[in-house]
This record gives C-alpha cells, sequence and structure tokens, in this order.
C-alpha cells in the first residue's frame, strides 16, 4: 500500500443507502463520494432527513445494507467480515454522538480509561492519558465526577475525551453539540476541534450549524442523496 493511499483517511465511492418503508423505497445516499486527508476535519451539513446519520453509520461501519466503495485508511471496508469492522472501529475510529452516552455508574475518568482497557492499554497509562485528556479540557476538578454530576456541557466534554482516547485517526461525530445551548455549543465544539486538532486525528462532523460548520477545515452538504 503506498503512503499515498494512506494519506486518504476515507475514501468514499458512489455510496449508497435506501429504505424500504411499505411500499415506498426512500433512496437517501444516492452515490456519495467523499474523500478525507489525514488531519482534515470536515463539517458534513444538511438539514434534518437529509440522510447525515446515515452516512455516517456508512463511514463508521455500524451498520450494513449499503452499496459502493467504502476506504478507511486505505482498507476496504465493503467485503468485510463484521469482526473485520469490528477491529477496524476498534484501531481507527472515535465516536461522539448527540447524547453522550456516558456509563452513568463511572466517573468522568474512568469513561474515558474503559475504551482504552478494552483496546489492550494498561491501566496506569490509560488513566494517565484520560487525566490528560481531560485536564485539556479543563476537567481537572471533575476527574471523579459521575455523569450526573456534570453539566451537559461538560457530559459532552466527557464524551469527547473518550472518543479520542485512543488516539483514532478519524473521529465520526454526530451533531455533537446539538443539545446542547448555544454558548456552551460554540465552547464545546472550539474544543472538540483544538483537540482534535492536537491529536492529529481526521473528524467528519455532522451539524445543522452553519456558524459552527464555519471552524472546520471543508464543508460538504447532503442534497437529495449526494454531496455538494
Ligand atoms: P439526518 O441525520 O440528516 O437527520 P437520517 O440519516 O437520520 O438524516 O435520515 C435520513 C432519512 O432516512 C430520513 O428520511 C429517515 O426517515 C430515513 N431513515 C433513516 N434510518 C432509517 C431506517 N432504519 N429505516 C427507515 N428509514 C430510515
Ligand atoms: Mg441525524
Amino acid at each position: 500500500m503506498s503512503d499515498r493511499a494512506i494519506d486518504k483517511t476515507v475514501e468514499l465511492r458512489d455510496v449508497r443507502r435506501s429504505f424500504v418503508q411499505g411500499d415506498a423505497v426512500i433512496e437517501v445516499l444516492r452515490g456519495v463520494n467523499l474523500d478525507i486527508r489525514a488531519n482534515e476535519i470536515v463539517a458534513l451539513l444538511g438539514p434534518s432527513g437529509s440522510g447525515k446519520s446515515t452516512l455516517l453509520q456508512a463511514v463508521g461501519l455500524l451498520e450494513g445494507g449499503f452499496e459502493g466503495s467504502i476506504k478507511l485508511n486505505g482498507e476496504e471496508t465493503a467485503h468485510l467480515s463484521a469482526s473485520g469492522h469490528t477491529r477496524i472501529r476498534r484501531d481507527m475510529l472515535g465516536f461522539v454522538y448527540q447524547f453522550h452516552h456516558l456509563l452513568p455508574d463511572f466517573s468522568a475518568l474512568e469513561n474515558v480509561v474503559m475504551p482504552q482497557l478494552i483496546a489492550g492499554t494498561n491501566e496506569s497509562e490509560a488513566e494517565a492519558r484520560a487525566e490528560t485528556l481531560l485536564r485539556s479540557l479543563g476537567l481537572g476538578e471533575r476527574l471523579n465526577h459521575k455523569p450526573s454530576k456534570l453539566s451537559g456541557g461538560e457530559q459532552q466534554r466527557v464524551a469527547v475525551a473518550r472518543a479520542l482516547a485512543n488516539a483514532p485517526k478519524l473521529v465520526l461525530a454526530d451533531e455533537p453539540t446539538g443539545n446542547l445551548d448555544e454558548a456552551t455549543a460554540d465552547l464545546v465544539l472550539a474544543e472538540f476541534i483544538r483537540l482534535v486538532r492536537q491529536e492529529g486525528s481526521a473528524a467528519l462532523i455532522a451539524t445543522h450549524n452553519e456558524r459552527l460548520a464555519a471552524k472546520m477545515d471543508r464543508i460538504v452538504r447532503l442534497h437529495e442523496g449526494v454531496l455538494t
């Protein structure tokens, strides 16, 4: 595999997805093409229902039923088994959702340690990394707080730290600040972008907020099933 191929963290060609609803077939993705370079932060814009989440599920190897080519870090994923998809998700992807999905019985620190332990990092290393990430997001005084003792913005910062815990090549985020008030959303997104840049990851971030999208390296828009 050439270095040139690896420079492309994401390479989508003619990705298609439709859903059958009763007698109707809804064609949500109608031939999506997208390249994302290593270290590039791309905003995915489109109104509600345009297929942003569906596209992120394709890139995140979270669902089947897609047609076309999905290459991640130069590797074609279309014909891999479920365990192949699991390996790629574990080794190169990080996810942030609109709702944080933190483990409620575990502290902020533990929530960021956990994915590292699953990936085989030893506990002391995982704790040190979790603490560094949380401190850099301004949560140094919140390490031992459970999610219910954190504000919405703080919870989402922990989710950001968790997504970056295993130094993923690619971070996928589905309206990561969609559940926060405007001022908090701006702050959390700015921190998120800063940390992604600092870590050298690429990112694809769905949002319907033009103002937030303008802070990223590039904007792509989903319109009638294709990217413009
Ligand atoms: P967005 O994230 O941009 O709001 P989605 O990707 O969630 O859009 O949805 C795009 C379209 O696909 C919507 O019309 C939605 O109803 C439809 N859709 C998404 N998932 C399913 C599903 N599992 N079954 C049927 N239709 C779906
Ligand atoms: Mg969505």
